[in-house]
């Protein structure tokens, strides 16, 4: 990768007509150390929030000792990247195949399970394959209930009774049984987290049979951008949120369970921006050469605002005036032809961008590169590094777009 202090240098040097993503490895390295630090129990970071092998790399390099993984290209990427780290296979419902590979080639023996069926599956592969059963743990995905901006229950999670039954079975077969709860992503209140610690402190109870660990899963939120008609408080920093979690966890009587977590999200949003190209403006439309379909789809949804500024061409001649630019909100419209592929939330730049800018849109290291399709011949995939991520490039044009800091300490 070429590198450069920020991403506007590599605009300015590169004058690049295709998307470029800027990976800032320090700011990677510093996010997931904010995590490891805060956190008493094991890390296990969640491959597909962007499984690149440079992200996993430096992940690995900055401390992380396990993965989060659900596919066999996710066992491969993990080990590849960090072949000494333990791998979690956090998948609640999996091909026989794919739980042989995990076990017989991967040595994954920390696997999760919200039905019986699942964990008779999986028996018979430990049965074929002539492991013990006690050196495998099945953890037991909870379902829960929250305000997470992406509601993960409603596909997979054992109700509570349910789960206190999967307990005593995997106990009575002879697994050791875990717990496990993910409360969805962007998830920017403790109550949903203490709900979930409540529901597993009652589950525990219940079964009463030995609990091996329990993980509390994702869904720490990252700091985003702020769309200045609705303002919104900014996440708490992501240590405070996670000692406010195992302070719960303590006051349950969970304490002296070994926890693991498994953030995404929160580790690896704020390494990379995307330099994109305003291909036209018409009036408060700008299309870019990017767009749901390649690098924004996570923003599609309308959950999160992404931080934006503007790079101005300085070839472009600009027309003298009197007044100072304005933020104003601009739709943005995506490089295909598909009609769905504009950004539900504006973009607050300055009035003078013009088609030939560049727009640096910060923090979309999360659920960006790895949800890049094809569609319609476009697929931006060239990089650089850079020293200096989003937030630390200078201000640009007074655009506002970034919460105050804090989110991500
Ligand atoms: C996606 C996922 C995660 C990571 O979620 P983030 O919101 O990115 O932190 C963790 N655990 C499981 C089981 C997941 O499916």
């Amino acid at each position: 990768m070429q590198r450069f202090p920020t991403a506007r240098d590599a605009a300015l040097a590169l004058r690049p007509d295709r998307p470029v993503y800027a990976f800032a490895p320090r700011t990677l390295a510093a996010d997931a150390r904010a995590f490891l630090d805060a956190f008493r129990g094991v890390t296990a970071y969640a491959v597909k929030t962007n499984g690149e092998p440079f992200v996993l790399e430096t992940l690995a390099q900055a401390g992380v000792k396990a993965f989060d993984v659900a596919s066999p290209a996710e066992f491969a990427a993990a080990r590849a990247a960090a072949p000494e780290a333990a791998q979690l296979y956090m998948h609640p419902v999996k091909a026989s195949s794919d739980i042989r590979l995990a076990l017989e080639t991967y040595g994954i023996r920390a696997i999760a399970v919200d039905h019986e069926d699942e964990a008779a599956k999986i028996l018979r592969v430990v049965r074929g394959l002539d492991i013990a059963p006690e050196d495998v743990t099945l953890f037991v995905r909870l379902a829960t209930k929250g305000h997470a901006a992406y509601e993960l229950s409603k596909k997979f999670g054992a109700a509570p009774a349910h789960a206190v039954e999967l307990l005593q079975r995997i106990d009575r077969i002879g697994f050791r049984a875990g717990l496990a709860f993910h409360v969805g992503s962007q998830v920017e209140d403790l109550d949903s987290y203490e709900r979930a610690v409540a529901s597993a402190a009652w589950v525990k109870g219940r079964a009463g049979v030995h609990i091996a660990a329990l993980d509390i899963g994702g869904g720490f939120p990252a700091p985003y951008g702020r769309d200045l008609r609705r303002p919104a408080p900014p996440p708490p920093p992501v240590g405070d949120l996670v000692r406010r979690v195992q302070t719960e966890i303590d006051g349950w009587g969970l304490g002296a369970l070994p926890l693991v977590a498994e953030p995404g999200r929160v580790v690896v949003a704020r390494c990379l921006s995307v330099v994109v190209r305003v291909l036209l403006k018409k009036g408060q439309r700008l299309y870019i050469n990017d767009g749901i379909w390649s690098s924004l789809s996570d923003s599609w949804t309308g959950k999160i605002t992404l931080p934006a500024r503007v790079i101005p061409d300085p070839a472009r001649p600009r027309p003298k005036r009197a007044a100072a630019p304005k933020l104003t909100p601009f739709r943005i419209c995506g490089a295909t032809c598909d009609s769905v592929d504009i950004l539900s939330r504006p973009f607050w730049l300055p009035d003078t961008v013009g088609a030939g800018d560049w727009i640096e849109i910060g923090h979309i290291g999360a659920y960006s590169l790895a949800l890049r399709t094809r569609f319609n011949g476009f697929y931006p995939d060239d990089f650089v590094e850079v020293e200096r991520a989003f937030e630390d490039g200078e201000p640009v044009d007074g655009a506002a777009t970034l919460e105050p800091r804090g989110g991500a300490g």
